[in-house]
């Protein structure tokens, strides 16, 4: 259903996912403030949702808050993803009130209950809230939708994808092949530059919570300590701006020329642009990535290209296969041939087989563990089901942009073959494609990568054992 109300945001850009009820109109214009609840795009600047939200308390003459739900579980989070998470929101609540005068506040518990509450407290009568096409946000989503009565509407703004998920497509697509012209065509009325957004006319008059961050954190940090944080990745908006275009290591100043010729050597980490952290957490917005790159195409056009076919194209493509297709992370979500391939070949004899703690121990002979660390886990386990859920476990357990559309894509496109095509028939694979060590030696130095990574990995259990002496 598309929205009917004029705003300075593009009509495509949200839709209503409940309308206040005729009677509610009739009986008051808009009280109490416009909550925005932020999940997916934890930022001030270049947000589309928090634009909305200021651009319709404007519109009713009435203030605007952002509200953030923190789950006491959410798929399996750690130390690494929560700390990082705080940290930039931490940093949010502080630019927010500073430059925009807009107060934050932290829940702690279920959203489908702490949502409600304070939509009821201050009396709101409109709901904003960002996009994710996972399968349990829809659900919260519905729930609260259902729990906040007749007098609150609710907007759901794509603030993620630069051409919003339903209008780049509106059904599961094939590949990147069949979503690449749509999205293309559409890039001219979205990818545009961010309106200038300052702070409500009508200002939050109530108290503005105080949020013990100290305490939060630790409390995430001991919870989760199975997996600690890492220190070459810092949180927050300010550092997601200086790792795209900062003048010291900044990827569009210092490091783009190189990508599309260094992106796939695993010995240059440096090839790639490292911004998926702060993507998945919504630190900093695609679009901005894809106009500041774009700027640069006279100079780099092939690197910029490739960045923009990654940043855009396939991106956009893990969420339109995780909103349309409901099965995103099991067998069920591959298509007809691959299900097939995989079944007939689930009994054939393995060379090794390996359980989930060895593999999460990393105790297998093969030396090299890089990108086609899902291939190997197909390889190793007794049946492509389980290789799909201890893909998906480690992924989501050790990586800092873990729990995202491009990563359940990652294992399926690994595992099963989406957005792939069918190869050449072999053991154990079937038709999935497949790749192993000697193809790794064709393509860069292998010996070279396993010393970097001996190196990353003494150097890590050096950290933890300093860190567990300080405990
Ligand atoms: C097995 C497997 C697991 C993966 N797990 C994750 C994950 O948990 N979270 C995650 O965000 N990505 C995941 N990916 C996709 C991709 O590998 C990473 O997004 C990318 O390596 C991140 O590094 P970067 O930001 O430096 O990438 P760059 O090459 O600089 O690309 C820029 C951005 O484009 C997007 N992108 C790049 N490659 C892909 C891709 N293949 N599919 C979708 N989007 C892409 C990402 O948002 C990335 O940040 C996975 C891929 C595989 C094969």
């Amino acid at each position: 259903m598309k929205a009917s109300t004029k705003a300075i945001v593009e009509q495509g850009r949200f839709r209503v996912l409940k309308e206040r009820s005729k009677r509610s109109n009739q009986q008051q214009q808009c009280g109490g403030a416009v909550v925005y609840w932020m999940f997916r795009d934890q930022r001030v600047r270049d947000n589309w949702a928090l634009i909305h939200a200021v651009d319709q308390a404007n519109h009713f003459n009435v203030p605007v808050v952002v509200a953030f739900n923190l789950f006491d579980q959410f798929l399996g989070a750690k130390a690494r993803q929560l700390g990082f998470m705080l940290r930039g929101l931490q940093e949010l609540q502080s630019s927010l009130m500073e430059t925009l005068q807009i107060p934050f506040f932290m829940f702690q518990g279920e959203a489908v209950e702490t949502i409600p509450n304070f939509l009821r407290e201050c009396e709101a009568s409109l709901l904003v809230t960002d996009f994710s096409p996972l399968r349990e946000v829809r659900k919260w989503k519905e729930e609260i939708c259902n729990r906040v009565g007749d007098s609150v509407t609710v907007h759901e703004v794509d603030a993620h994808n630069v051409v919003p998920l339903w209008v780049a497509s509106q059904k599961l697509e094939y590949s990147a092949r069949t979503l690449r012209g749509k999205i293309n065509k559409l890039l001219p009325e979205y990818l545009i530059d961010y309106p200038k957004i300052t702070s409500p006319l009508t200002k939050w008059m109530e108290e503005t919570p105080v949020i013990d961050w100290e305490g939060l954190i630790a409390n995430v940090l001991s919870k989760g300590a199975e997996v600690p944080e890492i220190g070459w990745c810092e949180p927050g908006e300010t550092a997601a701006m200086e790792v795209l275009s900062g003048s010291k290591d900044g990827f569009l100043t210092k490091r783009l020329k190189n990508y599309s010729s260094d992106r796939n050597n695993p010995l240059k980490p440096k090839g790639l642009s490292c911004l998926s952290p702060y993507l998945h957490f919504g630190q900093i917005s695609a679009q901005r990535c894809a106009l500041e790159a774009r700027n640069l195409r006279k100079l780099h056009s092939q690197s910029v290209d490739s960045f923009l076919e990654e940043l855009i194209v396939r991106r956009e493509l893990s969420d339109n296969f995780c909103f349309y297709q409901p099965h995103y992370d099991s067998l069920l979500g591959a298509w007809e041939w691959a299900r097939k391939t995989l079944m007939d070949h689930a009994g054939d004899k393995r060379e090794h087989v390996y359980t989930k703690e060895q593999l999460e121990s990393a105790k297998t002979f093969d030396p090299v563990r890089w990108m086609y660390w899902a291939k190997k886990i197909l390889e190793w386990t007794t049946e492509p089901e389980e290789a799909l859920s201890i893909a998906i476990y480690l992924n989501d357990k050790y990586e800092l942009d873990g729990r995202d559309p491009s990563g359940y894509v990652g294992c399926m496109w690994s595992i099963c073959g989406v957005h792939d095509q069918g190869w050449r028939e072999r053991p154990v694979f079937g038709k999935i494609r497949y790749m192993n060590y000697e193809g790794c030696k064709r393509k860069f130095d292998v010996d070279g990568y396993i010393a970097y990574a001996k190196r990353l990995v003494n150097g890590s259990k050096k950290r933890k054992k300093a860190w567990l002496a300080r405990q």
